[in-house]
């Protein structure tokens, strides 16, 4: 999905809260110091905590910049290269654009209350393969060919799927990684577990799959705007369209590393 920033972002506010009143939070170590241990262990949460907001403030750029972006081509040419596209992968999937005017019909047509909203607003687009549908805003088409590009990824076979499905196996990360990291050695030199020491690391490599999966969406939607200007030629202007999916992709990379400093924020918190 095109996340815009809202709401994918993981934020440590998101992710710390659960781990405050998990009673299998535990496994302390013993510091050499415990003052000189408190000290470090209050700079780098303090430190933690600026890159935090830093990333934070830096996704936000990008979705501002991402809700300004403007189209590659014409409305129409961008919808005849979404058919288009679509067709190629013989992909049976429906293609929607949606605005106030007419969410109600995909509300009640998919069942979904409150699924097109955001959509509707133009803040939005996503692709479901329940529904065999992907939408984007009517005033933003082209938003669509990223959307398409999930629909190719996950008619590719069984990595692709994989990399798509990683990103609903995320939101138990942060329990399962404290269950484990009760039942894991201690090292004698530093007193950490290995959860402990690449806590920063798992969280990013967690999300490296979703990084990588809207990637190729996106990939797959500029190249078949690239392929359509052997049609259109100079009607299409592919600078937009790579500006847009770039700073939606930063806002993935973003919360990748933002999940990796709330697992480090978590880990220092004990
Ligand atoms: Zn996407």
């Amino acid at each position: 999905m095109i996340g815009l920033g809202t709401n994918y972002n993981l934020n440590c506010s998101t992710y710390t809260p659960a781990f405050k009143n998990n009673p299998y939070y535990g496994g302390g170590y013993a510091a050499p110091s415990a003052v000189d241990s408190a000290a470090k262990t209050l700079g780098s949460a303090a430190l933690l905590q600026i890159i935090a907001m830093s990333l934070q403030t830096l996704s936000q750029w990008c979705s501002a910049k991402l809700m300004q972006g403007k189209s590659f081509a014409d409305n129409n040419i961008v919808r005849n290269i979404a058919r288009d596209m679509a067709e190629k992968n013989n992909l049976k999937i429906t293609l929607g654009y949606v605005d106030e005017a007419n969410k109600h019909i995909f509300e009640s047509r998919y069942n979904a209350p409150n699924a097109f909203n955001q959509v509707a607003k133009g803040a939005n687009a996503f692709f479901s393969s329940n529904l065999n549908l992907a939408v984007a805003p009517k005033s933003k088409p082209y938003l669509i060919l990223h959307e398409i590009g999930h629909g190719v990824n996950a008619s590719k076979g069984k990595f692709m799927r994989f990399l798509q499905n990683s990103r609903y196996k995320l939101a138990s990360l942060p329990t399962a990684l404290l269950l484990t990291n009760g039942l894991l050695p201690k090292s004698q030199e530093d007193g950490k577990t290995f959860i402990e020491r690449h806590a920063g690391k798992i969280g990013f490599a967690a999300f490296l799959p979703t990084i990588i999966e809207e990637g190729i969406a996106s990939i797959r939607g500029i190249n078949a705007a690239k392929a359509a200007k052997q049609v259109y030629g100079n009607k299409i202007n592919l600078a937009p369209l790579k500006k847009n999916y770039f700073f939606a992709w930063m806002t993935y990379l973003i919360s990748g590393l933002l999940l990796g400093v709330s697992m480090k924020q978590t880990m220092l918190s004990e």
